[in-house]
């Protein structure tokens, strides 16, 4: 498959455009490729790509998953799948960019704007700051979530009782007026949302009282979230239902829950791998040594092998992070960090001072300079 274009290059519009800038792109570019006009054999392909982008940038929160994750926010790629409620990216993967290319042309694909049916509401997106050692250990935490619940009175309708719901008389229940204007290139037939219903089609007699005819009603919940161990920055948790509202009576969308790891003072994290650095005294590094090591689950033995050079390397098996998708784990890196000492003692001193002179070998920097003379 060929490589996808960028979606702001599509619409030639760069990443600081306005809502404004990119519909204008928007129209100036579906007009240049709309296969009714442009005859290149291309043309299709490119105002599909077009008409892709625009469906992306032009909504707040898709825009900022693709800026965030590039075209891999909506193939189910980005984040991480798993059990228990872990969703990754599961809203996206129903999107079907064909939709929006049939609807254009009124034929064959369901129509977006024409439906008056049941839709689901938007996705929303909240992000969460965790403690390091919650990312590895997991951990359950309340969060407050505040949405619009549908009406359980009414389901959703608004309508005292489904008999109070009738189709709106201006459009028939298609929820879209055809309006006559005449201009100077003669008369047109345009379609706009039917003002009496607002595009919905439908008219309540009479409305229900529990919710005042909105069809639902805002609630403040607290919702146990069950963080999994092992758990990374820019991954996703998905609380179901309670995004924004759906559309004539349709279910909520989802609450993506965005998690950011507060970095640790000593441990650094590469994927499921731990990287820390310990000092180690130069007479430790020479004749070697064992040093209690701080791993995310205590400290573990570690043996310094006589000879470490500074800036060695050493791996603890298994002591990174716990992966998401399984019983793996990675593995904790240990950097020796050989530190040569500033302050000595008088009688330390002499103990190194006995060492510089009490050895028959010449030493390094010696045969360094004999390495010249050869
Ligand atoms: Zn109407
Ligand atoms: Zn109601």
């Amino acid at each position: 498959m060929a490589e996808k274009r960028d979606y702001y290059e599509v619409l030639g519009v760069d990443k600081n455009a306005t809502q404004d800038q990119i519909k204008r792109a928007y129209r100036k570019m579906a007009k240049k490729y709309h296969p009714d006009v442009n005859k290149s054999p291309d043309a299709e392909e490119k105002f599909k790509e077009v008409n892709e982008a625009y469906e992306v940038l032009s909504d707040e929160n898709k825009k900022a998953a693709y800026d965030r994750y590039g075209h891999a926010a909506f193939d189910g790629t980005a984040g991480a799948g798993g059990a228990g409620g872990f969703g990754g990216f599961g809203g996206f993967e129903d999107m079907d960019f064909g939709d929006i290319f049939g609807s254009f042309f009124g034929g064959g694909g369901r129509s977006r704007t024409r439906d008056t049916g049941p839709r689901q509401g938007e996705d929303r997106f909240v992000q969460l700051d965790i403690d390091f050692m919650d990312a590895i250990r997991g951990k359950k935490t309340d969060i407050k979530i505040n949405y619009d619940e549908p009406c359980k009175a009414c389901n959703g309708s608004g309508a005292a009782s489904p008999n109070d719901i009738e189709n709106c008389p201006r459009c028939g229940g298609s929820g879209r007026v055809r309006m006559q204007q005449r201009s100077p290139f003669g008369t047109f037939v345009q379609e706009s949302e039917c003002p009496d219903c607002h595009g919905t089609g439908k008219k309540i007699k009479k409305i229900c009282p529990e919710c005042r005819g909105k069809g639902y009603k805002n609630k403040n919940v607290t919702v146990e979230l069950n963080i999994p161990a092992g758990i990374n920055t820019h991954q996703q948790l998905r609380v179901q239902g309670k995004g924004g509202r759906g559309i004539n009576g349709g279910p909520n969308g989802d609450l993506y829950v965005e998690i950011y790891v507060r970095p640790h003072k000593h441990f650094v994290r590469q994927g499921n791998d731990i990287h820390i650095e310990i000092p180690v005294s130069a007479v430790d590094a020479t004749l070697g040594c064992k040093v209690e090591v701080p791993t995310v689950y205590g400290d573990v033995e570690m043996s310094i092998p006589e000879g470490t050079q500074p800036g060695t390397t050493l791996r603890l098996r298994g002591k990174g992070v716990k992966s998401l998708r399984g019983n793996t784990y990675g593995d904790e890196y240990v950097t020796v960090n050989v530190k040569i000492p500033t302050k000595l003692t008088k009688a330390e001193k002499d103990l190194y001072k006995k060492l510089q002179g009490g050895t028959t070998r010449k030493s390094i920097f010696e045969q360094f300079k004999n390495s010249f003379k050869a």
